[in-house]
């Protein structure tokens, strides 16, 4: 089959590689119809972390059944299913409570897997023309009759519709409050979607992108350039002064200045800033625990000078870490379904999965427009 494999930095190129096939009796094999190229994509592109040379990229998919083991009971052959980008045994200690970003019994050394992904065990990525899916029986989101009809919305809870949310639920959105976010890429507007699904009376969602900032603005978010004034400035103003009820961190690691300086502090410093006392905050950001590539040598070892002061006076607290995809999708896909979603609105470009090498060095120039892709193998 023909599938995306990553060569080296900023190398990725379309190659034949062996089809997957059933190894396990809890396996399933899918045709992929739809699989995203997401920013998390980019760090492996760039070469910031560690990914194995000849390993295809992609986790963020969508497909139809063709092959399933025997010890498979709840997917069927010809069912369209959109699985989570965390691979999961579903029956772990951590699974069992719902954190199945951390399950324990991938082939990982760390807790937690995910298809095609730098450090998250060896699981081969989508952005093929079939894949393999560990534990089908845990991990295929089952998708209703309008499956194809809105694959671009339900292809969306592979990874940043719930990682938005996610956000949303570690910063404790309440009805009626208000949310400053930082960062509109993908995540950062999934969040604010997901604040205002969740009743916020008003999202405000700092970046410097104006593609991005015209897409927060079109869900109805109040949009902050961090270009051309202070971000901080600007929500206590729309706050009198008292500073966001909740906040969400949706940049990560690669958080620059508008002149391209690496801060990988400056959004976290901003968003304690930004968010009132006793204010909760939900870190969905990626941080690493290690970026050979980074600029400074504590930055180096995943380390922050972090305002603790500002963030302990304030009496704050913060929920961090990868979305448990598997406790969200089922009622995200529910409100597909009927309506009261619709995700697919940053999708800038479907492609086929032959275009995805230009795709990748346009999506990481962060080339105007090019907000998400989703190729179509
Ligand atoms: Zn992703
Ligand atoms: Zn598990």
């Amino acid at each position: 089959m023909k599938a995306l494999v990553y060569d080296g930095p900023r190398d990725v190129r379309i190659k034949d590689v062996p089809d997957p096939g059933i190894e396990n009796p809890n396996d399933a094999v899918i045709r992929v119809t739809s699989t995203n190229i997401c920013g998390s994509d980019l760090h492996m592109y760039e070469g910031r972390t560690p990914m194995e040379y000849g390993r295809v990229l992609g986790h963020e998919n969508l497909g139809e059944v063709v092959e399933l083991g025997e010890g498979v009971e709840h997917v069927r052959r010809g069912d369209r299913v959109c699985l989570p980008f965390n691979v999961c045994c579903g029956h772990c200690g951590n699974c069992e409570r719902g954190n199945t970003a951390f399950c324990l019994n991938v082939d990982s050394d760390t807790p937690g897997g995910a298809y095609g992904f730098a450090g998250m065990g060896s699981y081969s990525g989508g952005q093929a023309e079939y894949l393999r899916v560990p534990w089908a029986d845990a991990n295929c989101l089952v998708l209703p009759e309008d499956a194809v009809e809105k694959e671009n919305d339900y292809v969306m809870l592979a990874d940043i519709f719930p990682t938005g949310y996610h956000a949303t639920e570690l910063a404790d959105v309440q009805p009626g409050e208000s949310v400053a976010v930082y960062g509109a890429g993908p995540v950062g507007l999934m969040a604010a979607y997901s604040a205002y699904l969740r009743g916020a009376s008003e999202v405000m969602i700092v970046d410097r992108h104006p593609d991005r900032l015209k897409l927060a603005e079109a869900i109805g978010a109040t949009a902050i350039d961090d270009s051309k004034s202070s971000p901080v400035d600007a929500i206590l103003e729309r706050t009198n002064g008292i500073g966001a009820d909740k906040g969400c961190e949706c940049v990560g690691f690669h958080a620059h200045d508008p002149r391209g300086r690496e801060h990988p502090e400056s959004t976290m410093n901003r968003l304690v800033s930004s968010v009132k006392v006793t204010g909760t905050l939900g870190v969905v950001g990626a941080f690493l625990p290690q970026d050979p590539g980074a600029e400074g040598e504590l930055a180096q070892h995943g380390k922050l000078p972090f305002d603790m002061g500002e963030f302990w006076f304030k009496g704050q607290r913060m929920g961090t870490g990868q979305a448990n995809v598997k406790a969200y999708n089922r009622f995200l896909r529910e409100l597909i379904h009927r309506d009261r979603a619709k995700p697919s609105f940053l999708v800038s470009h479907e492609l086929s999965l032959l275009q995805a090498p230009s795709a990748y060095e346009n999506f990481d120039q962060r080339l105007d427009g090019w907000t998400k892709v989703i190729l179509k193998p």
